[in-house]
């Protein structure tokens, strides 16, 4: 981000009119913590766990991820918010051929959380570190991939049953950590009116999203020209997503890369999204952006962007609309 942005470091993420949107920082390894202190962040809107497998021989231990999550809690403070995201491997993250499963189609496989499900000693094994390091801070889970209710239900019923454990155990725990569910398949998006009633929160994330409501491979150059994040298929869905949350009190982050586009915030913000989490180096420059939007200008960006009826006229007129206050 240019340098000028980074005196916003302590000022609030405010809208031009008074409206808070609470800004995270999206982080891979426990080491990038502390950027997003160092950039504004309000905490960790997506912790992705991945890490602990990759380039490893076994699957991780419950002490390494444990030591993972104490070490981002310790950086964040006892307050600032950090969601982890529970197991996301498979597809483009880690192969499952790794695991003995060959697929023909991997992002359509079994990958993410439902690779976990499958393997519930695995899945169980990271959930009790997360809840055991929950007492240090304010720890949140978030799965990924949910495709299905019934899927949402077993992850959730799965977390009982590991704070069931912990109990019995005499570990301590904090009850009643938040847990919210990721919106990144179209199904759930479509049905996120009945998810809402499930979680404390919705993340949208928008790189799968795209991909799986357009059919076009997020890491495929040749079709490239299909994937956008506002074409107006999913401009559509994240309406509805957003919607679904308000009704239901619940907030929608944004936590795809398209948060981190300034390009984008307007419109996010018209759709009625109040809360973006961001690669820490784009957070300034998302800041001064919301710093320089009302929330009525930002629903006219909104409502104008609804009507149009390909990607490229959007894109054209966010590009438009962005040039004048940047
Ligand atoms: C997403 O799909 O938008 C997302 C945030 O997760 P990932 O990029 O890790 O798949
Ligand atoms: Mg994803």
């Amino acid at each position: 981000a240019p340098a000028r942005y980074e005196e916003l470091r302590d000022t609030e993420s405010v809208t031009k009119d008074g409206v808070h949107v609470e800004l995270l920082g999206n982080i891979e390894f426990p080491t990038e913590a502390a950027a997003c202190i160092e950039k504004g962040a309000g905490g960790v809107g997506l912790y992705r766990t991945e890490f602990l497998y990759v380039n490893k021989t076994g699957d991780p231990t419950e002490e390494e991820h444990y030591a993972a999550y104490r070490e981002v809690v310790a950086i964040l403070g006892p307050t600032r918010p950090v969601i982890i995201r529970t197991l996301d491997l498979g597809a483009d993250k880690f192969s499952p051929a790794t695991r003995g499963i060959q697929e023909k189609n991997p992002f359509l496989g079994l990958r993410s959380v439902r690779l976990c499900l499958q393997n519930r000693p695995l899945f169980k094994t990271q959930l009790r570190a997360i809840l055991r390091a929950s007492v240090f801070g304010d720890l949140r889970i978030m799965f990924p991939m949910v495709s299905t209710i019934l899927e949402l239900r077993q992850c959730l019923s799965l977390l009982r049953e590991v704070e069931e454990d912990l109990h019995d155990a005499g570990i301590d725990y904090k009850p009643n950590v938040p847990v919210g569910t990721m919106i990144e398949v179209p199904s759930a998006a479509i049905m996120a009116d009945v998810l809402a009633k499930q979680v404390s929160f919705f993340s949208l994330g928008t790189n799968d999203l795209v991909q799986y409501t357009l059919a076009a491979d997020r890491d495929n150059e040749t079709v490239a020209n299909l994937y956008s994040p506002v074409d107006p298929s999913v401009l559509r869905l994240i309406h509805m997503v957003s919607q679904a949350g308000s009704r239901q009190g619940i907030p929608v982050n944004v936590c795809g890369e398209m948060s981190g586009e300034p390009v984008y915030t307007a419109l996010l913000l018209g759709l009625g999204i109040r809360d973006l989490s961001a690669t820490p180096r784009k957070i300034p420059e998302i800041k001064h952006v919301i710093r320089s939007l009302t929330i009525p200008e930002a629903e006219r960006v909104a409502q104008d962007a609804l009507q149009m009826e390909t990607a490229r006229d959007v894109a054209s007129y966010l590009r438009g609309h962005l040039r004048r206050f940047l």
